[in-house]
């Protein structure tokens, strides 16, 4: 940990605030006052409360009426928790939409129901017979592009991605994705909206898996290989917690759901075959039942908020046919095995122009990832390491495939010398 790269970082937050759209207009765009969220599920619940401690209405919809009493009940109770003291005088305000017309009368609207284009698509055709003209709609998507969902809306110009990040409580990172048709309004307001209830928002080009889950993916499907490989799940997951990662990428996928996991794999796996992998391990999982923290059960097994350190062996089970055998000890994992697919995909999505700044893929990292603060960030590690010493980590690695080779993006930056983030 340097006292530098922590200083990059409160840069980079200070960066993010005078840079973003909101801050480059003369007039703050009009408040959202009210929010409706379709999809009770841990998404949809956390969105939620992140919204009432900041005392934004809330009214809350999902198919199944359990999952919305669910919601409306956690979000009582931490609130309860939170402001034992003035509970009383500021009422948690999160209710359960007794139909959609309810949420469709709200200024902003956040879709985060299941990962499924035809089921979204469905919903918002819904939703459009009894939407309010100025509302804007946005969906909290992991992967799917905005102009694919946007097809069902009638005025694209308010609608946008609005992409929270897994666990929300510890993770600050809004992702608004604009759509080829979005509004300069719609990402100004949104982008207030997400400084409102204390998120820091980065603004994105539309594209499969967008920035975050582009940069997340490579990380999650290298734990999977590792894992098919005959790697043990403690070895993979503790070798990216050596790295300083908040959390491992096997646990991470039983965080997020596996069933979300694949769905998002297939998305991204459609777009970039070469290097995002859909493993069979998430599809034998999924069969047994085991979707990670939300029945229980996954690669690890879990009770309220504990979780066992260990492969279950039920999961090892069920893994088995899977997995390539192996002689004697394997050797250790090295981070840079899990570590260097997100950096190139970085590196591609600076050369396609999805973001604006090197900066922003860093507050990706640091803020909706859980990367390590003390090394101040992707792009900021790997400009302190030069294009030059990238290539050398990545050239014992190529053979393991084309996503282990080097973009031309880094080999032209490792001849000329240049690094990732421009003069301040
Ligand atoms: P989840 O499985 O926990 O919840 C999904 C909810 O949607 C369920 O309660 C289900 O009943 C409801 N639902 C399904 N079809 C519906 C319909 N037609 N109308 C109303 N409700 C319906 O899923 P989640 O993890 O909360 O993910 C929701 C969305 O958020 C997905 O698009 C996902 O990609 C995205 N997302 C997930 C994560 C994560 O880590 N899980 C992170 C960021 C974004």
């Amino acid at each position: 940990m340097s006292n530098a790269a922590i200083e990059n970082v409160r840069r980079l937050v200070e960066w993010n605030r005078q840079s973003g759209p909101d801050a480059q207009r003369s007039a703050p765009p009009p408040e959202i006052g009210s929010v409706g969220i379709i999809g009770a599920g841990i998404m949809g619940t956390a969105i939620a409360e992140a919204h009432a401690s900041h005392l934004v209405p809330v009214v809350i919809h999902d198919a199944e009426p359990t999952a919305i009493a669910d919601a409306v009940a956690a979000v009582s109770k931490n609130w309860g928790k939170a402001r034992s003291d003035h509970s009383r005088e500021n009422p948690c305000r999160v209710t359960a939409a007794k139909n959609i017309s309810d949420i469709a009368r709200c200024d902003l609207i956040l879709e985060s129901i299941v990962e499924i284009l035809a089921v979204k698509l469905r919903l918002f055709e819904e939703l459009q017979t009894t939407l309010n003209e100025t509302s804007i709609v946005s969906t909290n998507t992991s992967t799917i592009p905005i102009h694919r969902l946007a097809s069902g809306i009638s005025d694209p110009a308010r609608f946008c991605g609005f992409h929270f990040c897994h666990p929300v409580q510890e993770r600050p990172l809004v992702e608004i994705v604009q759509g080829p048709q979005t509004g300069k309004d719609t990402i100004a307001a949104l982008t207030a909206h997400a400084r409102r209830i204390d998120r820091i928002p980065i603004v994105v080009q539309d594209g499969p898996g967008f920035v975050v889950n582009r940069l997340l993916f490579p990380y999650l499907a290298e734990g999977l290989e590792l894992l098919r490989e005959g790697y043990p799940a403690e070895a993979i997951d503790s070798a990216a917690r050596d790295y300083g990662m908040a959390v491992g990428p096997l646990r991470m996928i039983d965080e997020i759901g596996l069933d979300t996991t694949l769905q998002a794999a297939w998305v991204l796996a459609a777009s970039f075959p070469d290097r995002i992998l859909s493993s069979p391990l998430l599809v034998s999982m999924i069969k047994a039942g085991r979707l990670g923290r939300k029945t229980g059960a996954g690669f690890f097994s879990h009770e309220g908020a504990k979780s066992s350190d260990v492969l279950d062996p039920k999961a090892e089970e069920i893994l088995l046919p899977w997995v390539e055998s192996t002689q004697g000890p394997q050797p250790k994992v090295a981070p840079a095995r899990l570590m260097l697919p997100m950096l190139l995909e970085a590196s591609r999505i600076l050369e396609e122009g999805k973001v604006r700044d090197a900066r922003d893929i860093d507050l990706a990292v640091l803020f909706g990832l859980g990367y390590p603060t003390g090394k101040g960030g992707l792009l900021y590690q790997a400009d302190m390491l030069g294009a030059e010493g990238v290539l050398t980590l990545l050239s014992p690695l190529e053979t393991i495939g084309p996503r282990f080779q080097a973009t031309p993006m880094l080999q032209s930056m490792a001849k000329s010398g240049s690094v990732f983030y421009g003069k301040p």
